[in-house]
């Protein structure tokens, strides 16, 4: 089985039900499956091969998901894309993956056309919320047969592209097959099963599905059979409201998300009873944060963790086994994990190196990147660039990135640690923590705080709780109280961004 015969496959299970529920309207899995079946036409009839790419760059709404499985119906490769990026960011993924068709909104029409501008092939380009567009693909779509005989691709072909974010440089296509997503989905549904089952599940899908996270958290809902609620973007109280009007039992989101509900103020205003458990992934959850969020909403927190070069989920709570704080967890079902040394040596329990992947999730390479293919893909082995241990009972601890690590007169110190310190500071929300170059030192530590509004705490009293915590030399030695941290579209810190903003403490 791969993803494009989920639909069909729902319906023989479960037979007719709501599957999808976005403002106030309800999409059935038969629905779905005969829409997707009509785009997969379309599309075919465009002359789209096997192998050929098509972007679906929108918010969250059925129209997305539909489109997605209908691209995979096709034997295309759908590669999903974060409206929110920018026309450059835009235009640079359209250049490197060259699609022959991109989906889109009609909100987000003129800033698609633009970042078309200059391609040597260009695409198609159609939208497909508005009906009644003279753009929009649905007359096309609306024409076509409700059934689909799958392509013949095998499960080793491409199914979808993945940009990562680009935190570390440009984005990189991530390239995985049928087998990929589905291994992958699998595995994860697997541990969700695990969960009480005396509920009907119901998921709010709040992460865009076109990144990494939420299109895998959409694919194992759409497995599990899930009845799922959208929303097209994350707002606190829209989603409280959300959880309550719907009696949500499980979602899925990043710390930041967390983070923002744990302190919206109208959180007490709302039911959120229903919900059962909470899948944080993408960046570290402070532990700190965890057991806030788990106490204020009485749910669970399953902490996941992953990279899209991995389809993307490579670890999770399991919560069947006892929960260790910190912990991103144990590696899904058919999923191994090691942890070596610069050299590729594995480290005994709990030493600290490189975490390294294999699994039926491993992706095939970057599109059109040899050279960082081979770096990531080493002897059946992906090399996921983060730090971690692994402890005596399996259990992973992501220590760091290793291209974060500060090295400070030879002393390895991991920022991650110094912001958890930060933020256990009652009145730190938010650090983030990075290297400046130094003459002296080779790096110095530079770090970056949001205080609670009103605290009177000081810089200065800051690095001296630091120092009282940790050895001198992991102290940061500059800080600065800011009013928010620079952050990429689904939330992460942009390290990228703080080492510019840190580079004014460079002599
Ligand atoms: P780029 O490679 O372009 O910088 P990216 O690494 O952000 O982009 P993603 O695949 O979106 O691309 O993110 C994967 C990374 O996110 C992991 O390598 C890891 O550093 C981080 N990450 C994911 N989940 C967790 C987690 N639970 N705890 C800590 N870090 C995490």
């Amino acid at each position: 089985m791969d993803l494009r015969t989920v639909w069909t496959k729902n319906i023989e299970r479960f037979g007719p039900y709501p599957a999808l529920i976005f403002e106030g309207n309800e999409y059935t899995n038969v629905d779905c499956d005969a829409r997707s079946s009509q785009l997969a036409h379309a599309l075919i009839e465009l002359g789209v091969k096997p192998g050929d790419r098509v972007v679906v760059t929108m918010p969250n709404s059925p129209e997305v998901v539909v489109a997605f499985s209908g691209v995979l119906k096709a034997g295309a490769v759908v590669v999903p894309v974060l409206p929110l990026l920018q026309t450059q960011e835009l235009h640079y993924i359209f250049k490197d993956c060259e699609p022959k068709v991109v989906l889109t909104a009609e909100m987000l029409w003129a800033k698609a056309k633009e970042a078309a501008n200059g391609l040597p092939a260009p695409p198609m380009m159609f939208t497909i919320d508005d009906p009644h567009s003279p753009r929009s693909l649905r007359t096309r779509m609306e024409q076509a047969p409700a059934s689909m005989p799958l392509a013949a691709v095998t499960e080793n072909a491409p199914a979808a592209l993945l940009y990562t974010s680009g935190t570390t440089g440009h984005p990189k296509g991530v390239v995985l097959t049928h087998r990929n997503l589905y291994a992958n989905a699998e595995a994860a549904a697997e541990m969700a099963k695990r969960l009480p089952t005396e509920y009907d599940r119901v998921g709010l899908g709040v992460l865009p599905i076109s990144h990494a996270f939420g299109f895998t958290m959409m694919n194992v809902a759409l497995l599990l059979g899930d009845k799922i609620v959208l929303l097209p973007y994350f707002e606190p109280k829209k989603v409280l409201e959300t959880i309550e009007r719907h009696r949500v039992t499980h979602t899925a989101m990043v710390p930041a998300m967390f983070h923002a509900l744990c302190y919206c103020p109208e959180a007490d205003r709302y039911d959120t009873s229903s919900l059962v458990a909470c899948v944080s992934g993408s960046a570290s959850l402070p532990p700190s944060l965890a057991w806030q969020f788990q106490r204020k909403f009485n749910c669970l927190i399953l902490e996941g963790y992953g990279l899209s070069e991995a389809a993307p989920i490579v670890t999770a709570t399991d919560p069947t086994k006892p929960i260790k704080p910190g912990s991103v967890g144990l590696p899904l079902p058919g999923v191994q994990v090691a942890v070596v040394d610069e050299h590729g040596n594995r480290l005994p329990p709990n030493e600290v190196g490189e975490l390294i992947v294999s699994g039926p999730n491993v992706f095939q390479g970057y599109y059109g990147k040899d050279e960082e293919t081979r770096q990531a893909l080493r002897d059946g082995w992906l090399y996921t660039g983060d730090m971690a241990r692994i402890d005596e009972d399996g259990y992973v601890f992501i220590v760091d990135r290793k291209k974060d690590v500060i090295i400070r007169g030879g002393f390895n110190i991991y920022p991650r640690d110094i912001e958890e310190l930060l933020m256990s500071h009652p009145d730190v929300l938010e650090a983030g923590v990075v290297g400046v170059p130094s003459p002296k030192m080779g790096e110095e530590v530079a770090a970056y705080v949001v205080v609670r509004r009103g605290s009177q705490v000081t810089e200065e009293e800051l690095i001296e709780f630091c120092q009282k915590r940790v050895a001198k030399y992991k102290s940061p030695r500059f800080l600065k109280k800011v009013g928010y941290l620079p952050k990429n579209i689904i939330g992460k810190i942009d390290k990228k961004k703080l080492r510019e903003w840190a580079s004014e403490f460079i002599p």
